[in-house]
């Protein structure tokens, strides 16, 4: 509700975010801490010497399902590990979480619509420090 309120939709994930490294205890680097301790996508180990996290950049690509999706703003084209998991394919939305994504969406669409309606000084409390 507070993403609906303030209208900032999602961010992509930290895996095509060039910006990100995240480290496990042995130095080795990846861009998302769901994929610590797979080598497919290591970045590397802050030990070597040509280490640099801005190298192996991922490019993103167009996800059609997703472009077309009624909640891609909300959602930011779903989560490439979930993908990879479930489908095999970090570019390939799954099913369940498509649902699990539009259903909560809806739910939260529903829920902020009926306290801006029915009780509107709880809506002034919940997201008044939301827009300041
Ligand atoms: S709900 Fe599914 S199809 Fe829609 S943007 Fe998210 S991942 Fe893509």
């Amino acid at each position: 509700m507070k993403q609906i309120h303030t209208r900032k939709c999602s961010a992509n994930c930290f895996l095509w975010n060039q910006t990100v490294g995240i480290f496990s205890a042995r130095g080795n680097a990846y861009r998302c801490y769901r994929y610590v301790g797979n080598e497919e996508y290591k970045l590397g180990n802050i030990n070597e010497d040509n280490f640099s996290l801005f190298n192996n950049r991922l490019r993103k690509p167009v996800v059609r399902k997703c472009s077309e999706c009624w909640a891609q703003l909300f959602c930011g084209d779903g989560c490439p590990y979930e993908n990879y998991l479930y489908e095999d394919d970090i570019n390939k939305p799954n099913q369940q979480w498509c649902a699990k994504t539009k259903i909560l969406l809806e739910e939260s669409f529903r829920l902020y619509v009926q306290i801006l309606i029915n009780k509107p000084g709880l809506f002034k409390d919940m997201f008044d420090s939301q827009t300041k």
